[in-house]
């Protein structure tokens, strides 16, 4: 990714170079494993840490998964986007980054055995848009899913929500010409028809294992589903910014309600933030977003807000002045579907939320010292996220 931005400098950013920046940048991931070359990467404080062992005792808890965002692989601290709610036994997983598998085996959610977890417990996944870094693990959590705890699981199938058909492509961007469509009689499928595309695909090894070994088949374990957002929000997929609305209460069992509203991705449409209210308390999962009044709404009074968050910085420095207005036009093109460091304080604290968690980081790894730089404005409890870590939700039981 650096070295796609850095070409693109190096060359006074031609229109290929442009072209494979947006590119680039258009998954989220502008500068996702760039750290800026002047800038060492600090050890996390000891203080932002929150191990697993902080959470004990309590009832309902988030575990970060993934805490990197952007569809770039990382070796080391930080797996690709994901989180999870744990309310007793029971989880729900918020988004499926590169390397959600892995790290759901170390999180100590559901069963240890491993032909028995940590599926086994999984309530429901929650899928906050379709941008490649928040769902590429999906596909392996779904085809091997049985052999990790979904045939064990109580309460299958398990459902997968998230957003419904985007209706149309989204403009052009940086370009004089149509690109080809991929699958152009349905180029922009929503959560439920891309559960069915993948059980589709996965077809010749789910018939071999159901008829080989009476393993379950794909609409026994999960179903996904589109999110019943009302029609007068989603008339107009192209839009910015988002429509203004307020939450919609969509899924409840007996431990969590959930709501949803529409956030600032575009040209990504429909975006989605979730509200979990528990018994112990409330979290909200900002998705990818620009600050966003319906975000500052669904997040009114929640005791843990986990919201994105880019350093401005990071981004600036990857093109160094002069610029052209094709880059300027790049650059507030990344900040506009992106909450900078310095905007997300005040958000928080618009909001009231008593706990402000920073996930889905980019770049990646940006010292932890600057990400601190978000408590400006913001008079609660600030966590820069570390893939592992538990934060208790309520007070132990
Ligand atoms: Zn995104």
């Amino acid at each position: 990714m650096c070295q796609i931005v850095e070409k693109a400098v190096a060359e006074g950013l031609s229109r290929r170079g442009v072209l494979a920046g947006i590119a680039a940048i258009a998954g989220g991931a502008a500068l996702a494993g760039c750290a800026p070359t002047t800038a060492p990467v600090a050890a996390p404080a000891a203080a932002q840490n929150q191990p697993r062992a902080a959470a004990e005792g309590y009832r309902t808890r988030l575990v970060l998964l993934g805490t990197a965002g952007g569809p770039a692989w990382h070796v080391g601290e930080r797996s690709g986007i994901s989180s999870a709610l744990a309310v007793g036994d029971r989880y729900y997983l918020i988004d499926a980054g590169a390397g959600v598998t892995h790290r759901l085996r170390g999180s100590g959610l559901g069963s240890p055995q491993p032909t028995r977890g940590p599926l086994d417990t999984l309530n429901a996944v929650f899928l906050t848009h379709l941008h490649s870094d928040h769902i590429c693990d999906l596909p392996a959590l779904l085809s091997a899913g049985w052999a990790n705890g979904l045939s064990q699981n109580a309460r299958r199938p398990v459902a997968v929500w998230g957003p419904g058909n985007r209706g149309a492509l989204p403009p052009l961007f940086g370009q004089a010409s149509e690109p080809p469509v991929v699958a152009p009689n349905n180029s922009t499928p929503g959560t439920e028809e891309m559960v069915g595309l993948l059980v589709g695909a996965f077809a010749t090894d789910f018939n071999d294992r159901a008829r080989d070994t009476g393993t379950p088949v794909p609409d026994q374990l999960f179903a996904g589903h589109d999110l019943p957002l009302p029609a007068e929000h989603l008339r107009d997929p192209n839009g910015t910014p988002h429509p203004r609305m307020s939450p919609v209460t969509f899924y409840e069992d007996d431990l969590v309600r959930v709501s949803a509203t529409l956030v600032q991705h575009a040209p990504v449409f429909p975006a989605l933030a979730y509200r979990f209210d528990t018994d112990d308390g409330s979290i909200v999962f900002s998705g990818d977003t620009a600050p966003s009044d319906n975000l500052v709404e669904l997040a009114a009074g929640a005791d843990v807000l986990v919201h994105e968050v880019m350093d401005r910085q990071a981004v600036e420095s990857a093109f160094p002045p002069p610029r052209t207005e094709a880059v300027e036009a790049l650059i507030r093109h990344t900040l506009d579907a992106h909450t900078t460091i310095e905007d997300v304080g005040p958000i928080a604290e618009r909001a009231g939320a008593g706990t402000l968690v920073l996930n889905h980081l980019v770049p990646a790894f940006t010292p932890d010292d600057r990400r601190l730089a978000a408590q400006n404005g913001y008079s609660g409890r600030l966590v820069v996220g570390h893939d592992l870590e538990q934060i208790g939700i309520g007070a132990p039981r």
